[in-house]
């Protein structure tokens, strides 16, 4: 049993081979630069130590998948992609067609181009990825697993914007959200080690990373989440915005002379913590408060009472939830940001243990960094999307059901 992932981006292609029942890591790697004259060839251990490293001229991501195909018959993990069981692939929008994984066929492909205008970036890519393993490996099956299947559960009530119905009927505007992949390994996750039936479990789940995003799940549900039509609504993020009052865009473009496309970069590419800072990255922004850095723990504050501000509103929709999950690089490391986003809460019975939550980076399984008075539980539960996106294709390919899998 020998499932390829693989999540292709523009000029990119990274690839995790897991094998076996348990769906073990046996190599990963990316392709990077594809189209440029330099393109880059990683390939990895499962330890992350580095086997072979190259730098030569990949035309396209056809020349890409043959080059991990050869990588992995060269290194005798396996001697060419028509031996794989399966290929599963990172999806990022399934708009409303998906509320699951899917085996790819003719119509899914239609679907997932059609699709095209929702997520411009992201799907032309994820669907290249899809045709060339089809064109190179067509005797294998191919599922596709998507970011927004996961909160086609939430209500009409939280996923209708308050514009004219004509929006959503005619063009599909609603919240569709993201990080699907990731809320379901985690919240799976997280049940398990809280020994509840996931058909019963509530949580509110942080994913923090360079995106972000809020989740409230109730009864094994997305019922609410703050990603939108696009990943740039809710939280803050590396140099996203997140949410702001929609009438700054229509104020900048009259009083600056910006164009769509120019304020459409300004909120994706250069606010968020970069906007607030000069810098997306968390390390160094923690790095710069601790010299005292006035701007870095202002943009810090930002971001975390962003994020508290969404677990107030997600406790009143999923009542009393069973924890609180913190993930993604910034959750699952940032022991500061937990803090500050869970301060003074203790009246909502979340509230942590300093010393466990100071301690907690880096894991490789779920911890708990509430106190004992905490009637709520807090988490960090560290994600593995590669291995849900594996999982997912396993569940298609043999018809399985997933949960005893956590
Ligand atoms: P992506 O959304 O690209 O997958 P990640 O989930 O890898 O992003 O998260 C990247 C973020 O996590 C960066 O802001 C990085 O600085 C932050 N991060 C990683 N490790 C730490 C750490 N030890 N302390 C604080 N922030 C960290």
């Amino acid at each position: 049993m020998n499932v390829l992932v693989l999540n292709c981006g523009s000029s990119s292609l990274k690839f995790k081979l897991f094998s076996g029942h348990h769906l073990k890591v046996v190599a990963k790697g990316i392709v990077e630069e594809i189209g440029r004259s330099k393109s880059a060839v990683k390939f990895y251990k499962p330890d992350g130590s580095l086997i072979q490293q190259d730098s030569t001229e990949i035309r396209n991501h056809l020349e890409a998948i043959k080059v991990v195909s050869s990588l992995l018959s060269f290194w005798e993990i396996v001697p060419d992609l028509s031996q794989l069981s399966g290929i599963g692939h990172r999806v990022v929008h399934g708009g409303e067609f998906f509320t699951g994984p899917v085996l790819v066929d003719k119509k899914v492909i239609e679907q997932i181009k059609t699709l095209i205008p929702l997520a411009p970036l992201h799907n032309p890519a994820n669907l290249t990825g899809i045709q060339v393993a089809l064109e190179h490996a067509p005797q294998v099956p191919q599922v596709a697993v998507f970011d927004t299947a996961f909160h086609q559960t939430i209500p009409e009530s939280s996923y209708l914007y308050a514009i004219p119905t004509r929006l959503y009927e005619k063009h599909g505007v609603r919240r569709y959200g993201f990080h699907g992949t990731s809320y379901s390994y985690v919240t799976k996750r997280a049940a398990k080690y809280l020994k509840k039936n996931y058909k019963c479990f509530s949580c509110i789940c942080l994913h923090l990373g360079n995106g972000a995003s809020a989740a409230a799940v109730k009864n094994g549900k997305s019922m609410d989440t703050s990603m939108g039509l696009t990943p740039l609504e809710g939280l803050v993020m590396g140099t996203r915005s997140g949410d702001i009052d929609p009438a700054i865009i229509p104020f900048i473009a009259r009083n600056l002379g910006l164009s769509i496309d120019e304020i459409d970069s300004l909120l994706n590419k250069q606010s968020g913590l970069l906007g607030l800072c000069g810098e997306s990255d968390m390390r160094t922004i923690e790095q710069r408060v601790e010299t005292g850095d006035d701007q870095a723990l202002l943009a810090i504050d930002i971001f975390c009472h962003r994020a508290r501000k969404y677990v107030g509103a997600y406790m009143a929709l999923t009542g009393r939830p069973d924890c609180i999950i913190f993930t993604g690089g910034i959750g699952e490391n940032s022991s500061f940001v937990r803090q500050k986003i869970c301060q003074d809460l203790d009246w909502l019975g979340i509230h942590l243990d300093q010393s466990i939550n100071h301690k907690t980076k880096g894991l490789s399984n779920p911890a708990t960094i509430s106190s004992k008075h905490s009637t709520i539980k807090v988490l960090v539960v560290p994600t593995n999307e590669e291995l849900e996106i594996a999982r997912q294709t396993l569940a298609v390919l043999e018809h399985i059901d997933l949960e005893g899998a956590y």
